[in-house]
């Protein structure tokens, strides 16, 4: 029986891989904003496993939602219809304005999906020749860890090595439209774009960009496709980031929070006339669509359906805003802040984002860095005003002490 924070810690060193650095703190027990640790130290939790955990740890309502749901029916394969499957497909369809929902696991299964829905809609419905559809990426970008999604990424801890990559992508600068325009051909079947970048440190683009987008998409008859598995689901304030300039995306990725921090879930969802190119044996999932994470993420709909928690996260925002405002020319160089999200640029010279999220664990909150000198918080959209202060207080300190 391991009691201590380092026997776990050598365990794990021994027995898992290597493919994350992670602070060294051993959670045994999680509630609400709170984790503890094997020895019984308590942190708030500023991350929300990269906003998987919107709603807080075990959120009473969704853990009752997946317990109910373990004692009727857990997995059936989509070789049988659930009960479970439609009743939430229908909840997330009107959620964000679309008429169906394909579901899968991860988030970058939900991008591989989209992905080849996006290729299949220019092959059939627009007349791109086989073979031949492109699709218009942005630097900096994170839509996930599979083959074909990092043959795309340009960050080379992500892409390199992991060659031959997959064909079909133009990448172009973020935030740039006349980029867009340009790289935008007959072959272009697709857009996709972060409405925030989340894994490059919160970078919001400029006010116009995403509106300028579906504009271009709209006029050249390309797909814009959103990837609002880190952004959406009430983090930024709204259902969708891309609603907070009244963007409407032609198909969203979800994943992440619609899990409730339970079970993995992820969704593409997308209008009729694009998510019909989808047949029978062309695409599918053994765990996608199965009644335990249905069930879970129809809970986790009806608490998004009130709205209570985005209107939560848009009124904490001004207090988020300004506090960590004050930080600026105070140990930090920037900060970029929507909703309950935000990246904080650490002065370089001061320290690395990873000894400041040291630091801030040593002060009871676990956050993340990102991209050396960047660190991102985002805790549950449960979290209260007070506990919100205690975070930048936290953050304040560890500069100020720096
Ligand atoms: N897309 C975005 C925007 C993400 O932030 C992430 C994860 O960080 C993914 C896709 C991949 O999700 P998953 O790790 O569940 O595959």
């Amino acid at each position: 029986e391991l009691s201590t924070n380092q026997a776990y810690i050598d365990l794990e060193d021994q027995v898992a891989a290597h493919n994350y650095s992670p602070l060294p703190v051993v959670v045994g027990h999680a509630e609400g904003i709170h984790v503890t640790d094997v020895e019984g130290r308590t942190y708030i939790d500023a991350l929300s496993g990269y906003s998987a955990l919107n709603f807080g740890h075990r959120h009473p309502g969704l853990v009752q939602a997946a317990k109910d749901q373990l004692d009727r029916s857990t997995l059936t394969s989509r070789a049988f219809h659930n009960d479970q499957l439609g009743p939430f497909c229908e909840a997330l369809a009107r959620l964000v304005g679309k008429d169906m929902i394909l579901p899968m696991n991860t988030g970058a299964e939900a991008v591989e999906t989209a992905l080849k829905i996006a290729r299949k809609w220019a092959y059939q419905v627009k007349g791109v020749p086989e073979g031949q559809a492109e699709i218009i990426v942005m630097d900096g970008n994170f839509h996930g860890r599979t083959t074909t999604i990092i043959s795309f990424s340009d960050d080379p801890e992500a892409h390199d090595h992991y060659g031959p990559y997959t064909p079909g992508f133009v990448a172009v600068p973020y935030g740039d439209l006349a980029a867009v325009e340009a790289a935008i051909t007959d072959n272009t079947a697709a857009v996709l774009v972060e409405p925030i970048q989340g894994e490059q440190g919160v970078m919001i683009p400029a006010e116009g960009y995403l509106p300028g987008l579906r504009e271009l998409c709209t006029r050249t008859n390309v797909l814009m496709i959103a990837d609002e598995i880190q952004s959406g689901l009430g983090r930024t304030g709204t259902s969708l980031a891309c609603e907070y300039e009244g963007v409407e995306a032609d198909m969203y990725t979800l994943g992440k929070a619609l899990g409730g921090g339970i079970v993995p879930v992820s969704a593409v969802a997308a209008d009729a006339e694009v998510m019909n190119v989808i047949t029978p044996g062309t695409h599918g999932s053994t765990f996608g669509g199965n009644p335990l994470a249905a069930a879970v993420g129809k809970a986790v709909v009806d608490l998004l359906a009130t709205g209570e928690h985005q209107a939560h996260a848009k009124e904490l925002e001004s207090v988020f805003a300004e506090e960590l405002g004050q930080l600026v020319g105070q140990g930090a160089e920037r900060v970029r802040v929507r909703g309950l999200w935000a990246g904080i640029d650490i002065d370089p010279e001061l320290m690395t984002g990873k000894e400041a999220c040291k630091a801030l664990a040593k002060k009871g909150v676990l956050a993340k860095d990102t991209h050396g000198s960047t660190i991102r918080l985002a805790p549950p959209l449960t979290i209260t005003e007070d506990e919100l202060r205690q975070i930048t207080d936290a953050l304040a300190a560890v500069l100020a002490e720096a």
